[in-house]
C-alpha cells in the first residue's frame, strides 16, 4: 500500500495544534502584558487609592472600607492581604498581573486595577484631548 496521500487525521491534528497554539499566544500575549499605569483602588464606586506600587521598603496597607479589605502594595504589585467576604477569591487571586484582568471583591464592591499611564501612546481613553 502506497502512503502518498496525506492522512487526514494528521491534516485534523496539524489544524488542531496549530489553532492550540494561536490560542496558546494570545494567552501568553494577555498575559505577559506589563502593568502600564498605576495601581487603582476602587471601594463602593469611589476611587480611594492611586498610587505606583512600591518599588523597595515595606509594603503598603490601605484598608478599603471599614476594614472589609486589607490591600498590600508592595514590590511584586498589588494584591488583597485579607477580606471578611465569605468567598475570599480576591485574597485568592493573588498578586494583580496585568491592566486586562482586575482583582475584584464582589461582596464588598472593591475593585483594584492597573490605569493606563497618562500620555500612553497605546491609551484606548476616549478623545482625552482634543482642539
Ligand atoms: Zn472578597
Amino acid at each position: 500500500m502506497h502512503n502518498k496521500k496525506i492522512n487526514p487525521h494528521i491534516i485534523c491534528a496539524a489544524v488542531c495544534a496549530f489553532v492550540f497554539v494561536c490560542a496558546l499566544i494570545g494567552t501568553l500575549i494577555i498575559y505577559d502584558a506589563k502593568p502600564a499605569g498605576q495601581i487603582e483602588i476602587i471601594s463602593h464606586g469611589e476611587q480611594i487609592y492611586k498610587g505606583a506600587s512600591v518599588k523597595r521598603g515595606a509594603p503598603v496597607y490601605i484598608d478599603a472600607g471599614n476594614g472589609e479589605n486589607i490591600v498590600r502594595i508592595d514590590e511584586k504589585g498589588v494584591c488583597v492581604e485579607s477580606a471578611n467576604c465569605p468567598d475570599k477569591d480576591c485574597v485568592n487571586s493573588g498578586y494583580l498581573k496585568n491592566t486586562y484582568l482586575p482583582i475584584v471583591c464582589l461582596p464588598n464592591e472593591l475593585i483594584i486595577r492597573y490605569t493606563l499611564s497618562e500620555g500612553a501612546a497605546d491609551s484606548d481613553e476616549p478623545d482625552a484631548i482634543s482642539q
